[in-house]
């Protein structure tokens, strides 16, 4: 529940490939420590262009935030993306507002997030693919301080690969 499927360095290293290798067609894309830094309004270098990529290849897309909608809208439209803000990840109830929005069915949907414990525990918890991204910046507060310890030592056990 708590493994990814696939990890990655940064979401642009997300190639349509493998997407179809794995008969994806749908994004679920996480914002914050994902697309950009914590409350960045500016998209991080090659970005845009890969999201243009995935979309040049059909690849449907929508951001699914936990933040709050007044973070989540003006980044979603930069980008000219769909959005849920507020989405309670890793409760299933946004991602299955995602797959409705898309017009795809769960096996046909990847999350993209950095967190285990809201983005790849939701996609799993769901029933779609995950990948995990690492964070483009590191997090100063406590809380997060606490999450990124049991995560580091789930990726202890986590072997890319087994489960690829
Ligand atoms: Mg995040």
């Amino acid at each position: 529940m708590l493994f990814p499927k696939k990890r990655v360095r940064r979401v642009t290293e997300i190639s349509i490939d493998y997407l179809r290798s794995k008969g994806i067609r749908g994004l679920i894309l996480d914002i914050d420590n994902t697309l950009t830094t914590h409350d960045n309004p500016i998209p991080s270098e090659g970005v845009a262009h890969w999201l243009d990529l995935m979309r040049e290849n059909g690849i449907k897309m929508i951001v699914l935030s936990n933040n709050h909608g007044p973070r989540v809208e003006p980044f979603a439209k930069i980008l000219g993306l769909d959005y849920i803000a507020e989405g309670k990840k890793p409760l299933s109830s946004g991602f299955k507002r995602c797959a409705a929005a898309l017009d795809l069915s769960k096996e046909q949907l990847c999350i993209i997030g950095d967190q285990i414990f809201t983005d790849v525990l939701g996609g799993n918890w769901y029933g779609c693919h995950s990948i995990l991204v690492e964070p483009i910046q590191p997090e100063s507060t406590a809380f997060f301080k606490f999450k990124r310890f049991w995560e580091r030592i789930i990726l202890f056990f986590y072997k890319e690969g087994e489960r690829g």
